[in-house]
């Protein structure tokens, strides 16, 4: 069943614009066919009641499907990588549950984001994770978040219920502090901040600083993944242990 996200309440609402479009024109839906609406992140199974001024009017039948959602809200903060790995990360992440994507300029990132570009680039991760969530039939659209400054990234480490760097250091040692056990001491966290390095990894001095703010180091595992692997790495290890 084709999948729909609004942003009202699932009584009484029409599915608009570009979705709208795409129900009437592309798939050619009609009256009594049957799509799932997420609505206020709950999946109803909904049938088409009407058309009226290329909008589409439905009715819930009752029916929801049970929530995909990891039990733990993930943003996942990444360094500034190079090319088009933030959109590799955006969709695959979104495949495996993410809540959040928050990238900063770190140290070694060689990209900068500039500013008048970056807006027109934030709309098309938006759209991706758009997309992956409809295909994965989630209930949440992860937020894209604006890349910020180290600074301005560093203050935003106490909105999260735990914060863990995937450090790279960490992972060559002999007794690597496996981020497995790390989640099993993390009961009832509702929120979860995982910060990951550009290619050429994490500056000591700003894990320094991610650790006086608050922050953990794990591991993940003794081989060093790319800067676009470790997320879906550590996402993945988050669904094992917890769902
Ligand atoms: N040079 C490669 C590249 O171009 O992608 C590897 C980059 S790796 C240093 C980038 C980031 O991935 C690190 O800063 C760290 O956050 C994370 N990472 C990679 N392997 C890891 C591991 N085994 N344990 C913890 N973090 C890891």
């Amino acid at each position: 069943m084709q999948r729909y996200f609004i942003e009202t309440a699932i009584e009484g609402a029409r599915i608009t614009g570009e979705d709208a479009r795409h129900m009437i024109k592309v798939m050619r839906m009609k009256e009594g066919d049957k799509i799932v609406v997420v609505a206020q992140q709950m999946a109803h199974i909904c049938t088409i009641q009407d058309f009226v001024d290329d909008e589409v009017c439905i009715q819930a039948t009752g029916e929801q499907i049970p929530s995909p959602e990891l039990p733990v809200q993930v943003t996942i903060a990444c360094g500034l990588p190079k090319g088009d790995k933030l959109e590799f990360i955006a969709q695959k992440a979104t495949e495996l549950g993410m809540f959040a994507l928050l990238p900063f300029e770190a140290e070694r990132s060689i990209v900068k984001w500039d500013a008048k570009k970056g807006a027109k680039k934030q709309e098309r991760l938006q759209k991706i994770a758009k997309e992956a969530a409809e295909q994965s039939h989630r209930t949440h659209i992860p937020i894209i978040h604006e890349p910020v400054s180290f600074q301005q990234f560093i203050k935003q480490l106490g909105d999260f219920d735990a914060v863990f760097i995937a450090d790279e250091e960490d992972a060559k040692v002999e007794n690597r502090t496996k981020f497995a056990e790390k989640l099993r001491n993390t009961s009832n966290t509702k929120s979860i901040l995982l910060i990951f390095g550009p290619e050429g990894g994490i500056a000591r001095k700003e894990v320094e600083k991610l650790q006086q703010a608050g922050a953990q180091t794990m591991s993940l595992g003794p081989r060093i993944l790319r800067a676009e692997t470790a997320p879906l790495y550590a996402l993945s290890a988050i669904s094992y242990e917890l769902e």
